[in-house]
């Protein structure tokens, strides 16, 4: 029977925010899922699943039962020929690399980090950057799901195809992500440039750097003209023995960051790249007062047809504002907050799902034109609302 602890104490990886879960699960087996689930039904509990604990948000927090996925981690299958990776769902990007590795098989893009698991990358729409790339979800064929009532559904395009659309960006709210096949490709090395330029250069010639490089992302330094672009490219040139998919950002980086706060919306490529982050550098320039730590980065992806996803039929550029806690401390950031959640707003972004915002169910109603189609599958799946938190409430009700 599987074992649940009291007392734990849930952080996220920023420790931004946190919670006290009435009881903490490992299972270790579908089986051991299950029994939670029964255990919940019969009590009248709330279910929360996490994975990695990396999102900047409250969306993998409750005070019910929380299940973390980290005893269910093993690569299940790899079917060579179709470059396919079967995995479950709690398993680390940072171990599936190197089993991957053993195949010569890489995925194609990933997020700036790799202590994320499979099934909690693709639950809040994490990207990248590449323009020809979707977000990690797009990676995704095949998963299998246990909903509320202790079914498991196999999904994919030939089987519960309208659940596949939907639970690829599932929130956390579709039921227990089991397992993830993903689409893989061959092992490759990467380069990278970086040189500096100006925000002015960089918006009036985006659709040349977007066609340069493959891997195109620029860092725009808030107070200032500058910005550090980087382009990220194939290459068969091999400088050490050391190579690794392509992540956006230096692991000094997030070692510097002992946590932050971070907002992070999604916009129309070429219309609106230019105008919000134009208006951003006015509104700073407005107000001396309203400090921005930096960088601002500027990643771009490929549109896709994922309910859910941020990058939901249109080609999206993505836009993140970052503030620092040096030393664990808060620094004031509000004011800075509202005014780029505002900016993004009026021009058609949408936010990330993982990340803070204070959108809501009306917002999102004319944000995602299949959000309606998302709600009817969520209250056919868990009419009882098992899979839901004080996050998801924002979003639904
Ligand atoms: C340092 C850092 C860098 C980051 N960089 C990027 C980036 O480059 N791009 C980007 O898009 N995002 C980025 N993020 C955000 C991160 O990718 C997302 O928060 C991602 O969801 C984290 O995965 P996780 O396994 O930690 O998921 P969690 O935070 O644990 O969970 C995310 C959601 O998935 C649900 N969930 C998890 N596993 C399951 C499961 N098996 N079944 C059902 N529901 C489940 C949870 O309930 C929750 O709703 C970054 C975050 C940090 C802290």
């Amino acid at each position: 029977m599987v074992h649940g602890y009291k007392g734990v104490k849930f952080q996220n990886w920023a420790r931004t925010y946190g919670c006290c879960p009435e009881m903490y699960f490992q299972p270790t087996s579908v089986e051991e899922v299950r029994e939670v689930l029964a255990l919940a039904r019969q009590q009248n509990k709330r279910v929360k699943v996490v994975g990695g604990g990396h999102s900047p948000s409250d969306i993998a927090c409750t005070d019910g039962f929380m299940i973390h996925m980290g005893k269910m981690n093993r690569v299940l299958q790899v079917d060579t020929e179709k470059k396919q990776v079967t995995v479950e769902a709690g398993i680390l990007l940072a171990d599936l690399h190197p089993q991957l590795g053993k195949h010569s098989l890489a995925l194609s893009n990933l997020g700036a980090v790799s202590d994320v698991t499979a099934g909690g990358v693709i639950g809040s729409g994490t990207h990248n950057t590449g323009i020809k790339h979707g977000i990690l979800a797009t990676q995704v064929v095949a998963l299998t799901l246990l909903t509320a009532d202790g079914t498991i559904l196999e999904c994919s395009e030939s089987s519960n195809a309208d659940v596949f659309q939907a639970a690829r960006v599932h929130l956390g709210c579709l039921g227990v992500v089991l397992t993830v096949t993903l689409q893989c490709v061959p092992q490759f090395h990467l380069q990278e440039i970086s040189f500096p330029s100006t925000l002015e250069e960089v918006l009036n010639n985006l659709d040349g750097h977007l066609k340069k490089s493959e891997y195109f992302r620029f860092l725009w330094f808030p107070h200032s003209e500058n910005v550090s672009v980087i382009y990220q490219d194939h290459t068969n040139k091999i400088l050490d023995s050391f190579s690794q998919p392509p992540s956006s950002s230096a692991n000094w980086f997030w070692d510097y960051a002992i946590g932050f706060y971070l907002l992070e919306f999604l916009l129309w490529i070429r219309e609106k790249t230019k105008e919000a982050l134009l208006e951003l550098k006015a509104m700073l320039e407005a107000h001396p007062k309203m400090v921005a730590h930096f960088p601002v980065e500027v990643r771009f992806t490929r549109g896709d047809d994922i309910l859910l996803s941020p990058c939901f039929q249109r080609d999206s550029c993505y836009m993140n504002i970052i503030m620092y806690r040096p030393y664990g401390k808060d620094v004031p950031r509000l004011d800075y907050w509202l005014t780029y959640e505002t900016i993004m707003k009026k021009v058609g972004g949408r936010p990330h799902w993982a990340k803070a915002h204070n959108c809501t169910r009306k917002d999102f109603e004319k944000m995602y034109p299949a959000f309606s189609k998302f709600c009817a599958i969520r209250e056919k799946l868990d009419p009882t609302g098992m899979f839901l938190n004080a996050y998801l409430e924002k979003v639904f009700y």
